[in-house]
């Protein structure tokens, strides 16, 4: 779309406050997907919006995913997954390149709706006031953790983990279609952090491979290094996607929190919205780069074998 639509859009609504424009609302973001390839719904959420998956490439053994806004408020990763599907069209990867970029649409829709300004943790959910990231099963049937990061058990909580792993349709359709796909690499994009954060692992050998992938998505970035998070001891896992997916799916899987804390600083050090901590005001400056980010660490992850299999990873509580 370009600047002179945006430009009225922005008029008509009365300013930032009230409309999210650069961004694209769910219709804007299915005409994009559409002319990509074939739109497939791989499940609903619970208000009954499509989950949108596009397959680009070839068919293959080599399968990677790249998923978005599982956190409804989170546009600019929603924007990379888009912008990194569109380049394929020009640069294709060797791979059968798999993008959901609203994992969340309940959310995002919200968002739009309330033109940003609604409290983080109503438009962080699904409709039900669940944290999809933290409603996927714990590997070794692990317990969930006590911090308030990895998952409250309060449902007024932003990080409210639901009542059992994959209660959430969103979730359930999703780990379906993982287990369909069997992926081998996988990037979820988030913000707001400018940081790497790649499934736990809890052996020396994973790690590295994780740092060979993060090292890659900081070259192929090319700007402001996101830094990789994690630790290889004192980390729980926390019912977040990618323990489950190199765990139980054996599949390279990071977290990508796209625009930096320190950006958004400067953005505003008091937002006008919520949402404008999160989302860039100007996605072109980041989301080209977080595009190439993303397309080298996934040829790092495709390159190599699946994550090795370890006895009894996949074995999950089915209830908290
Ligand atoms: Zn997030």
């Amino acid at each position: 779309m370009d600047r002179d639509v945006h430009a009225r859009r922005w008029l008509l609504a009365g300013g930032f406050i009230r409309t999210l424009v650069p961004y694209d609302d769910l219709e804007g973001i299915h005409a994009r997907l559409s002319a990509l390839g074939d739109v497939q719904t791989f499940g609903t959420s619970v208000e009954g919006r499509p989950l949108w998956v596009v397959r680009i490439g070839a068919s293959s053994e080599r399968r990677a995913l790249v998923t978005g806004a599982i956190h409804g408020v989170e546009y600019i990763g929603t924007r990379a997954a888009l912008v990194f599907a569109e380049s394929l069209m020009e640069r294709p990867l060797d791979a059968e390149v798999w993008v959901a970029p609203v994992l969340n649409p309940d959310g995002y829709a919200r968002t739009w709706r309330e033109g940003g300004a609604a409290p983080i943790a109503s438009v962080r959910r699904n409709a039900r006031g669940v944290d999809l990231n933290r409603n996927f099963p714990l590997p070794w049937s692990s317990r969930p953790g006590r911090m308030p990061f990895t998952g409250s058990t309060s449902p007024s909580a932003a990080t409210y983990r639901g009542p059992a792993p994959l209660s959430e349709p969103e979730a359930r359709a999703l780990a379906s279609l993982a287990l369909r796909l069997e992926p081998r690499v996988a990037a979820g994009l988030h913000s707001f952090m400018g940081a790497l954060i790649p499934a736990r692992v809890t052996h020396l050998s994973d790690w590295r491979h994780y740092s060979q992938m993060t090292r890659a998505f900081r070259e192929g970035h090319g700007g402001f290094p996101y830094l990789r998070l994690g630790s290889p001891v004192g980390d729980v896992f926390t019912g977040e996607l990618e323990d489950w997916l190199h765990h139980v799916v054996r599949c390279w899987a990071v977290c990508i929190e796209c625009f930096p804390v320190w950006a958004s600083l400067l953005q505003g050090l008091r937002a006008p919205a919520p949402f404008w901590r999160f989302n860039p005001r100007d996605p072109s400056r980041w989301e080209r780069r977080d595009a190439e980010g993303i397309r080298a660490m996934i040829e790092v992850g495709l390159d190599g074998a699946r994550p090795p299999e370890r006895a009894g990873a996949g074995a999950c509580l089915e209830v908290w």
